[in-house]
């Protein structure tokens, strides 16, 4: 249910790598959107209106926490937007309505046994009703049973089992999964999805899959559907494979915003680590077009090699033996 903000303009990348100029498209890639850079470290199950369920719960008690009037019932209606738009402003974010992890990481509070208060239902009640620990009450008041219940939580999960429902420990209650990650393809996918300063393109020229739908297809266990270079093997489907995914995650890393042009689907060289479910496109970096070569272009290239990608296949403007990549770097693993 998460999406990404996506940027809108309608001109893309469509990556061509290592081919004849005849076939390749040129576009330049749309402007990084505002804020894009110091964005939350962890993934966050987003929400907006229309939403509803436990984490709705979560949003609204957190927001009456932060002294907003507004009913807890779970769903996201008109009143919760409004309310997440004045907490937004009133804490210098982007005013979207979307309770995305940087607004998550503001409206989360640290809580632990002895507090009395809304956040504190809130952690009540995701353990209650969402991870079925029955002893615990929602009741606001952190005591004994509620400190048991943490505890056990977030040693089923790998966190500190320290009592203390901290960062991680919401981040972990609101996504029902461990911040170190996924395991599964899938579950990798879906973690990049979750990752707001990944932004897969979707672009509707995208010979065959574009990389959204190609990370929608693979989260759902599904193979990608394959690009062509004027063959017979157009919409050919391919697994995305396990370590460009793990890699594109590393070159997130905690920091790091990308707008990935192509994964599986688009004009490429015959047999291109693309259409093996090995590489990805970068058209932007950290807000920085790369459709002509500039410094983004090292940077970038350097973030893939220390993510892992194998340096005789990790092409820009100033390392491209194959040619085809002034306009924007490819990263694949093995
Ligand atoms: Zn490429």
């Amino acid at each position: 249910m998460r999406r990404i903000a996506l940027l809108t303009s309608t001109a893309l990348v469509l990556a061509a790598c290592g081919i004849s100029p005849s076939t390749e498209q040129a576009t330049r890639p749309a402007p990084a959107a505002p804020g894009v850079s110091a964005l939350s470290v962890l993934t966050w199950q987003a929400l907006r209106q229309g939403d509803s369920g436990r984490d709705v719960v979560t949003a609204q008690y957190l927001l009456r926490h932060a002294g907003y009037t507004l009913s807890v019932d779970g769903a996201f209606g008109a009143g919760t937007d409004s309310a997440v738009r004045s907490f937004q402003s009133s804490r210098g974010l982007t005013v979207d309505g979307i309770v995305g992890g940087n607004t998550w990481e503001k409206l989360i509070v640290t809580v632990r046994q002895g507090d009395n208060n809304n956040a504190v239902r809130a952690v009540q009640d995701q353990l209650r009703s969402g991870y079925g620990y029955t002893s615990v009450t929602v009741d606001g008041a952190f005591g004994s049973a509620t400190d048991a219940a943490v505890r056990d939580f977030q040693s089923k999960r790998g966190l500190s089992a320290d009592g203390v429902v901290g960062l991680n420990t919401w981040q972990s209650l609101v996504t029902g999964s461990s911040a170190t990650g996924s395991t599964t393809t899938s579950g990798l996918a879906q973690q990049i999805l979750n990752t707001s300063r990944i932004t897969l393109g979707t672009s509707s020229s995208t010979v065959s899959g574009n990389p959204r739908q190609n990370m929608l297809d693979t989260a759902a266990g599904r193979a990608a559907v394959r690009g062509c270079n004027s063959d017979a093997n157009c919409g050919l489907t391919v697994y995305l494979k396990r370590s460009m995914l793990d890699g594109m995650l590393r070159v997130a890393g905690s920091s790091n915003s990308f707008y990935v042009t192509s994964i599986a689907g688009g004009v490429h060289s015959q047999y291109s680590d693309h259409y093996a479910g090995l590489a990805f496109d970068i058209g932007i970096w950290n807000g920085v077009s790369l459709s002509s070569p500039n410094s983004a272009h090292t940077a970038a290239r350097n973030a893939c090699l220390a993510a892992g990608s194998d340096p005789s296949q990790t092409f820009n403007a100033y390392y491209d033996p194959p040619g085809g990549h002034s306009n924007h770097v490819h990263c694949a693993w093995n």
